[in-house]
């Protein structure tokens, strides 16, 4: 088999791969790409800070209506003629009068640390939309470069292709349908040379009888990376 023309659609066709490699690392792509991740990572975030916020405000209203109560107890309380009563009684009240006055300091300080919770929360939340805005902003502009890289690259792509295929006019139909499979698989270079008695992709010896097969068909699938091996 003559590998010269299949050669040269793989030489042509390397400029082609050459591009497609160049615009999977198209550093706008990966800073859009990267912004992107950033925007969803900011709007899950603001999300569960919302849920957050919204169970701290839930417990400062627990916690508001037993302060309530302490201080209906303790007003009650006070409102008592204490003249009325006996030393025990007296005794007993007083002790009361100290437990509702630490409930209510207690409480007090629960409610000052949620409502610490809660700024905190709320600063964490604006600084998340600050985050999410500005990533918005440099995802637009890398976008907007990338899709400009993307009409360059596929002007010179598109007559790539339109001269690969004039090539392949000229191809024998079962040597190009192996190339292909093997290029979508991404391999490439498909064709490589027999170099002295192993596989030029990978290097692999072949066994005799492999490259005595070789040598009467002209082209031999490498049973290790799957590249053609052809002899030069
Ligand atoms: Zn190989």
């Amino acid at each position: 088999m003559d590998v010269k023309k299949i050669l040269e659609y793989q030489k042509l066709d390397s400029e082609l791969f050459k591009i497609e490699k160049q615009l999977q690392n198209n550093p706008n792509k990966i800073k859009a790409n990267e912004m992107h991740e950033k925007m969803k990572n900011s709007q899950e975030k603001s999300l569960k800070l919302e849920e957050r916020a919204k169970k701290i405000l839930e417990e400062i209203e627990k916690v508001k209506k037993q302060y309530k109560v302490q201080e209906e107890k303790l007003k009650e309380f006070l409102s008592k003629d204490i003249e009325a009563m006996s030393k025990e009684e007296l005794d007993k009240m007083s002790v009361l009068k100290d437990k509702l006055s630490q409930n209510l300091n207690i409480l007090e300080k629960n409610l000052t640390s949620l409502a610490e919770n809660v700024n905190a929360v709320l600063a964490s939340f604006n600084q998340t939309i600050k985050v999410f805005n500005s990533s918005k902003e440099q995802y637009a502009i890398s976008k907007a470069s990338y899709d400009e890289d993307v009409k360059v690259i596929d002007k010179q792509e598109n007559e790539i292709e339109d001269k690969l295929k004039e090539l392949a006019k000229d191809l024998d139909k079962k040597i190009i349908d192996e190339y292909m499979k093997r290029r979508k698989e991404n391999i490439f270079p498909v064709l490589v040379p027999l170099h002295e008695n192993s596989c030029g992709g990978c290097h692999i010896e072949l066994p005799y009888a492999k490259i005595s097969k070789l040598e009467n068909e002209g082209i031999l699938s490498c049973e290790h990376c799957h590249r053609i091996i052809y002899k030069s």
